[in-house]
């Protein structure tokens, strides 16, 4: 079985950023191997309803403003897969969730950024697709259920988004400013929920995480978590541990 991955992809600079997830990233593409192909859900992509990209050949899209030059120079030319996205839209219409094949849609930073640095070679096939932050965490976890078959064919799984996400907090520390206690808080919450298996807490979050609307003002970088939990059957563990700018948790979480 494949494992399913949550990536926090931080700021766009990522890539060239120093500090221990960069080279964290590449070691894991390294260490799983390359996988038939890639199902990445991005808080970056979030629409009234599922869809799916469908493009053979996924343009990069560069979805933010006011960072470095060279950020807008970098391409992921990874091929899309357009039966793996028909797959993908059957799954979810066989559990009752419609989802729609968008022919035009590349992939965003919340995609391509993770995978510039897993796979550099980008010679593995992605397909994208969106979340619905209107909608709760239990949408998520099902749309994960219903891709859980996919685990079986050598299909990689990501959820990207942030374990922590408070954008109103960007700008205000440098980089490796240490975690303020509200976010360690909550990503530690995160990470004893999701290795001791407890989905319906996780679901639970606006109720049962310390400061929930702190540390997420508004849901969608944390719902690409729930599609990886939902693909997977036990728990999960955090592979990756760090903090950009004290307050955005960089944790990575794995379910084999
Ligand atoms: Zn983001």
């Amino acid at each position: 079985m494949t494992p399913t991955l949550f990536i926090s992809h931080g700021a766009p600079t990522l890539p060239i950023d120093p500090g221990p997830t960069a080279p964290f990233l590449k070691d894991l593409g390294r260490r799983l191997g390359s996988p038939a192909g890639i199902v990445c859900v991005s808080a970056h992509w979030d629409t009234p309803s599922l869809r799916v990209t469908g493009s053979s050949a996924p343009e990069t899209i560069h979805d933010f403003g006011g960072f470095p030059e060279e950020l807008y120079a970098l391409r992921y030319p990874a091929p899309g897969d357009p039966a793996l996205a028909r797959r993908v839209v059957d799954l979810l219409g066989a559990s009752g969730r419609p989802a729609a094949i968008d022919p035009k849609r590349g992939l965003d930073h919340g995609c391509w950024v993770p995978l510039l640095l897993m796979y550099p070679e980008a010679d593995i096939p992605v397909v994208q697709l969106s979340v619905q932050s209107h909608l709760d965490a239990r949408h998520h976890l099902e749309v994960g259920r219903a891709l859980a078959p996919l685990r079986e064919e050598g299909i990689l799984i990501l959820g990207s988004g942030g374990a922590t996400h408070n954008l109103g907090t960007f700008g205000q520390a440098p980089l490796e400013a240490p975690a303020e206690p509200w976010a360690k808080a909550f990503d530690e919450w995160l990470r004893a929920a999701i290795e001791a298996n407890r989905a319906d807490e996780l679901v639970a979050w606006r109720e049962r995480a310390p400061d929930p609307l702190r540390n997420h003002p508004t849901p969608d970088h944390l719902m690409p978590l729930f599609v990886p939990l939902g693909a997977a059957s036990g728990p999960g563990r955090r592979i990756h541990s760090a903090f950009g700018f004290g307050t955005f948790s960089l944790a990575v979480f794995e379910w084999n």
